[in-house]
């Protein structure tokens, strides 16, 4: 059996990132950039006026400029601006050629509809007056966003690697990239197993149970993002979970509960063989989870992950958490990265006792009490951690109240309260 850091070695080796593809940029937020993007035009693509106002040449000395055109943001101007002219822009509007600045609306002095005063006469004016305001005349480039200010062509814009954000969906929009290179989205198909499984509001006969573990993977999946596919309920014979599974091995990821225990109807590990899923590993040294199955089914560059976990839902939560959330985020394009706990110091006792570390339910917050000296030298705040009174690996109930999982080793002892423990936070 192999322990919980061997386990997560053997993911490392086996998991891999997606394939790169090209989607359409409106699917691409979230997703990892799998290539450099290079702009294939200046931004902007024209000098462009950044207000509304009069386009006019800083160097006119004309003591009154008369209005020849106007020129709304989509048009071009028709005519250049010569001395003792302006054309009116409006914001996002081409300078015209022979403009160089533009005066803002309000800033303008209007003789009449078709004239206004010199925006640098008036400044002149007022330097002679001794009068501080607006006593500088505007620069050359005032209120112009110049053609290629923010990017020009071939320069880059977004470097490989990056997690797409709105932001960058809108920069590709600018460049004119509606598909772009990265790493998908996995596809993961769910399977809960069972023949005693209820889907379901149906009332439950002798013997029943319903499913709890296909809605909650379903929905952890969604939380992390993942395209997911509903295989509905296996049950515990050859012929329907062969044919579901097969159905699953389409998807990127499947992810099956139940039947990989040494129950007479577990038979989910030989189904999986049959189907040509290479087993990786088979029971781990923990508790709860021991039960889980890994292995990958390569056809071509093409490679399934199979995740076979525990039934018990604290079983099948737990190995979800430490084992298939980090292989997911690989396969999205992440570097491999285990669940890292934090040290916690107990509220209260907890006894452990058997042969495998335990994964506990506890209520975690942060430690208020503690010395703010001691807190530096333990790199941080410190977390207080309350262990739950816990039943089993079939108490749902108690791992909702829970926000981490005191990381127990294997052993017959005692914690008692304010002694460390390792902690995972949920
Ligand atoms: P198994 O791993 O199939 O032996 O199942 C272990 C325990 O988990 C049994 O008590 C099952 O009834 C229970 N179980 C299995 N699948 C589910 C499920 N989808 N939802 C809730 N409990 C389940
Ligand atoms: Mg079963």
């Amino acid at each position: 059996m192999l322990s919980v850091d061997e386990a997560f070695a053997c993911l490392r080796e086996h998991v891999r990132p997606l394939p790169v593809e090209e989607v359409a940029l409106e699917g691409a937020c979230g997703l990892q950039l799998a290539r450099a993007i290079c702009s294939q035009d200046d931004s902007p693509p024209f000098d462009k006026s950044m207000v509304d106002g009069y386009a006019f040449s800083t160097h006119d000395t004309a003591p009154t400029l008369r209005v020849i055109e106007q020129v709304t943001a989509g048009q071009v101007p028709h005519h250049a601006v010569e001395p003792g002219t302006t054309i009116r822009v409006m914001t996002g509007a081409p300078l015209p050629d022979g403009a160089d600045a533009v005066v803002k609306w309000e800033d303008a002095q209007r003789l009449d509809d078709a004239t206004i005063r010199s925006p640098q006469v008036i400044a002149t004016e007022h330097a002679t007056a001794r009068r501080n305001e607006s006593g500088v005349p505007i620069e050359s480039g005032y209120c112009v966003l110049p053609r290629g200010a923010a990017f020009q062509t071939g320069q880059q814009v977004l470097s490989s690697g990056r997690h797409l954000r709105p932001v960058d969906i809108g920069l590709l929009a600018e460049i004119g990239r509606f598909q772009v290179p990265v790493i998908p989205r996995p596809r993961v198909a769910v399977l809960p197993t069972g023949n005693e499984l209820v889907e379901g509001e149906g009332p439950l006969a002798a013997g029943q149970i319903r499913n709890s573990n296909g809605p909650m993977l379903l929905a952890a999946l969604r939380q992390l993002g993942m395209i997911t596919i509903d295989l509905g309920i296996g049950r515990d014979n050859l012929e329907d979970l062969r044919t579901r599974i097969e159905m699953g091995l389409d998807a990127d990821v499947l992810l099956i509960s139940g039947g990989v225990s040494a129950g007479v109807l577990d038979l989910v590990p030989d189904v999986l063989e049959s189907l040509g899923v290479r087993q990786v590993l088979h029971k781990v040294k923990m508790k709860p989870g021991k039960p889980l199955w890994f292995g990958v089914r390569d056809s071509g560059p093409r490679r399934v992950l199979v995740f076979g976990l525990p039934g018990n839902p604290v079983s099948t939560f737990v190995a979800f958490h430490l084992f298939v959330r980090p292989a997911l985020g690989t396969l999205a394009g992440a570097p491999f990265a285990a669940p890292t706990p934090r040290v916690g110091q107990l509220l209260g006792p907890v006894e452990h006792r058997g042969k495998r570390p335990s994964y506990h339910p506890c209520r975690v917050s942060g430690e208020r009490r503690a010395e703010s000296r001691e807190r530096k030298r333990e790199g941080g705040e410190k977390l207080a951690v309350e262990p739950l009174a816990w039943q089993s690996s079939a108490d749902l109930a108690t791992l909702a109240r829970a926000d981490g999982l005191a990381l127990l080793p294997a052993g017959n002892y005692q914690l008692e309260a304010g002694q460390k423990v390792d902690v995972l936070p949920l």
